[in-house]
């Protein structure tokens, strides 16, 4: 879409101010926009010559604009620019805050202001449901994805192997990258009880969906609550963990209401799987009657599972929350459980949103950052997607912290008022600009 994408000032979140560009949806250089020098700090000593000469000279911020353009050919390793159009990139500093198209007739070339702008690798949320056929778990891939500024979701169970295929199929047709977990059960979330029948759990024809489709599911779903399990207890978990050894995957685990009890499932998961719904408020959660964590919690996060949000409508509440921020029990990543429904009426509405509730919790922003894009990174074994790097394709989130009051409503009704907020405002994927 855009052969050149420069965004100008814009901050990491450790307040770092930079300016980045990419072209051909490759990032070709990141200059530390008040040192003028490398971000990486693995400048060449010419450009730190030359930005101390800028800084003597005490010259105006055009002047600066002109040096960074300067720094941003230098650093071009791939592509040749001409002078004319390092001079179109020249123009009068922005208003603060304002995403713009280069105003000029083929308009190849995208510039972002970024005052108060934040930037970050690409956002990922590790538990949606994106399969839009579906009713009542499922939603449109960009609508829960890059429109609000997420480049990467995995849907996690809308399709077993029944189905898995058409996942896959309108994945490859979205702009927001798409991974998914395989439900055991072979009817996914094509009825919300998928695991009362042991007979809708065929492990060879699962085994033989995730050979098939092995870039795209990157792990197993299994929803280990009464209402999803009936009378069957325990058995769809072992039955989980039988497919996780045949396969090699490690297992995505909603927890919920019991049975079976969470002290026995948690005892069955293993390194690098997957707790989802960890703060959700119903009697069979993680914190006993007198708000202190499980044991079985303590032993299980000792042997390496991991423990992610999945707000969704009925999982999170700030009760638990606060528990666990107490005990230090925190999420290594913060997803949503998004679908339809609950993006609309809430209390989900989207992944900004519910990180927005984490800064209320007092978590800080590059830990809530962290949770969004590094630590998933890690999970996936896909470390390009959480970090920022010249010769890497683009996928980055832009955001802005808004210092101002909102409502915050959790799963069980309970109002907080948090006094800031995250606010998705774009995504760049390759060459591709999303304003959101
Ligand atoms: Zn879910």
């Amino acid at each position: 879409m855009y052969e050149r994408i420069v965004l100008r000032h814009v901050r990491l979140v450790t307040d770092q101010l930079v300016d980045l560009t990419i072209d051909q949806g490759i990032i070709t250089s990141i200059v530390d926009a008040n040192l003028g020098h490398d971000a990486n700090l693995a400048s060449e000593v010419n450009e730190v010559n030359e930005v101390n000469e800028v800084n003597d000279a005490n010259l105006a911020n055009e002047v600066n604009e002109v040096h960074t353009a300067n720094l941003v050919l230098e650093g071009k390793s791939t592509h040749e620019v001409s002078e004319k159009e390092v001079t179109e990139l020249d123009i009068a500093p922005l208003p603060s805050q304002e995403i713009y198209e280069d105003e000029r007739k083929d308009s190849k070339v995208k510039v972002v202001q970024g005052a108060g702008l934040y930037v970050s690798s690409g956002w990922i949320d590790m538990h949606v449901h994106a399969f839009s056929d579906l009713h009542p778990y499922g939603d449109e891939i960009d609508e829960i994805g890059v429109w609000q500024g997420v480049t990467t979701i995995i849907d996690a169970g809308s399709c077993g192997a029944d189905r898995i295929a058409e996942l896959y199929h309108r994945a490859g047709h979205a702009r927001t990258n798409v991974l998914a977990f395989l439900n055991i059960s072979k009817l996914g979330l094509t009825r919300i009880d998928e695991l009362t029948n042991m007979e809708w759990i065929d492990l060879n024809r699962a085994a033989e969906a995730v050979q098939h489709y092995a870039e795209f599911i990157v792990g197993l779903k299994a929803r280990i609550s009464a209402s999803v399990v009936g009378s069957n207890g325990i058995e769809p978990l072992i039955k989980a963990k039988e497919l996780s050894h045949m396969t090699g995957l490690p297992l995505m685990v909603h927890i919920g209401s019991g049975p079976p009890v969470i002290e026995e499932v948690l005892n069955y998961l293993d390194y690098r799987d997957i707790v989802t719904h960890y703060l959700n408020g119903k009697a069979n959660n993680l914190f006993d009657t007198e708000g202190e964590p499980l044991p079985e919690l303590g032993a299980a996060l000792k042997r390496g599972v991991h423990l992610d949000v999945g707000h969704g409508t009925a999982s999170f509440s700030f009760e638990a929350a606060e528990l666990a921020r107490l005990h230090g029990i925190r999420p290594r990543t913060i997803s949503t459980d998004i679908y339809r429904g609950n993006r609309l009426q809430g209390p989900v509405y989207s992944l900004a949103h519910v990180m927005s509730k984490f800064l209320y919790l007092g978590y800080s922003l590059s830990d809530i950052i962290d949770a969004v894009t590094i630590h998933a990174a890690q999970w996936l074994h896909r470390p390009e997607l959480g970090r920022i790097q010249v010769g890497d394709s683009a996928n980055l989130t832009l955001f802005e912290v808004k210092e101002e009051e909102i409502l915050l409503t959790d799963s069980e009704g309970v109002n907080r008022i948090g006094t800031s907020y995250i606010q998705a405002k774009g995504a760049i994927i390759h060459d591709t600009f999303i304003e959101c």
